[in-house]
């Protein structure tokens, strides 16, 4: 069988191993003669499997007991209601770091909850894309939180070192490079991640939440939307997403025996250095949209001369066995997602290929 060289942005590539162990175990459970989908969320079997998750997400990003990890459902979007129905009190302002089509949605939704600020001057969809510098920060010192998009996953833009925010807890979307690199957990207020990316399938969304703001959020708003329930009940309030966290501990199983974040942010820096070194090398055929110091090591975009040969450049990869690489649908162009699972050698054949393309044309 040959794999496809995957470069979807979500869900996207999941390592081979998690999957294989998925395959072996889906029937006949750990010898208890059911699957893991068929075993109830209360019971032994699957408790087991929900706490390794979590201890190994505490292993990997080294997460304190400063902060619960969560595991949640509705996608990064219903955080995006989540965060400021919980953590924004009446009379209390927040301040958004918008970078990208991410950012903006997550503002809009806020909006709707109640007061916010744009921390940021100009459109953060303008081209080139780019994260501010703290210099260019207007923050309010009494904010109820400061929220940013670590990694703009559509203009491909990233945060590679995060602006202080003085007593303000930062809360940031990592939907799209959670696990991708060491972080220092203990900065953040909240962080929180839809699984489909980087962590495994659709369907489970990761909060890491420090506990102080889990005790103080509000109360005035339905249970099922406070973190203080999930946290109280281990994530187990009412039935999770049980498939989907089984095969985010296998997927994180994986990562640590191969080394842990420190070696998957090693590999994925030259796996981003192959892409961007084809960019730059030929400025007068591929041209990529995001400044040099913002640029994305997850989710790699760029254009060609027109939109033709982009058409052209999507129809020839998949010849070759690759799949999305076609921009996302707001902004056209080439779009590679080289998440975790993403292989090295998937982007070297990529990366081999923009060479020849451009000889070729
Ligand atoms: C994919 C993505 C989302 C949306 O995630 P859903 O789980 O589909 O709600 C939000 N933010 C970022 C940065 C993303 O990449």
């Amino acid at each position: 069988m040959a794999r496809a060289m995957n470069f979807n942005a979500g869900p996207a590539a999941l390592p081979l191993e998690a999957l294989e162990r998925a395959q072996r175990e889906l029937i006949d459970f750990a010898g208890t003669g059911m699957s893991i989908i068929e075993h109830s969320h209360r019971g032994k079997a699957y408790e087991a499997v929900h706490n390794e998750a979590i201890t190994l997400l505490r292993e990997l990003l080294d997460i304190k007991d400063t902060h619960h990890v969560l595991f949640l459902q509705g996608g990064a979007s219903q955080q995006f209601a989540m965060i400021p129905m919980n953590l924004l009190k009446p009379g209390q302002s927040a301040d958004y770091i918008v970078t990208g089509a991410w950012g903006k949605k997550a503002i809009q939704e806020a909006k709707t909850v109640g007061t916010v600020r744009s921390a940021s001057a100009g459109d953060p969809e303008a081209k080139p894309a780019r994260v501010p510098k703290q210099s260019e920060l207007d923050l309010d010192a009494n904010a109820a939180y400061v929220h940013l998009t670590s990694n703009e996953t559509i203009g491909g833009s990233q945060w590679h070192e995060f602006p202080s925010t003085g007593k303000a807890p930062l809360v940031a979307d990592m939907s799209s490079d959670i696990l991708s690199r060491p972080i220092d957990v203990s900065k953040f207020g909240l962080i929180y991640a839809g699984a489909q990316k980087n962590i495994g399938p659709s369907g489970v969304t990761l909060v890491i939440v420090r506990k102080d703001l889990v005790e103080t959020g509000r109360t005035d708003i339905p249970k099922i939307f406070r973190y203080a329930t999930h946290a109280a009940e281990n994530s187990l309030y009412n039935t999770p997403a049980t498939f989907a966290v089984y095969l985010v501990r296998n997927v994180l199983d994986v990562l640590k025996k191969n080394g842990g974040l420190a070696a998957i942010d090693k590999q994925n820096r030259a796996k981003a250095k192959a892409l961007y070194d084809a960019i730059d090398a030929r400025p007068d055929f591929y041209r990529c949209p995001v400044e040099q110091g913002a640029r994305s090591l997850m989710n790699v975009v760029f254009n060609l001369p027109t939109p033709e040969l982009e058409a052209e450049f999507v129809t020839a990869t998949q010849k070759l066995g690759m799949v999305g690489l076609k921009g996302h649908r707001s902004v056209g162009g080439i779009r590679a997602s080289i998440y975790n699972a993403v292989l090295p050698e998937w982007v070297g054949a990529l990366a081999q290929f923009m060479n020849d393309f451009h000889k070729g044309s």
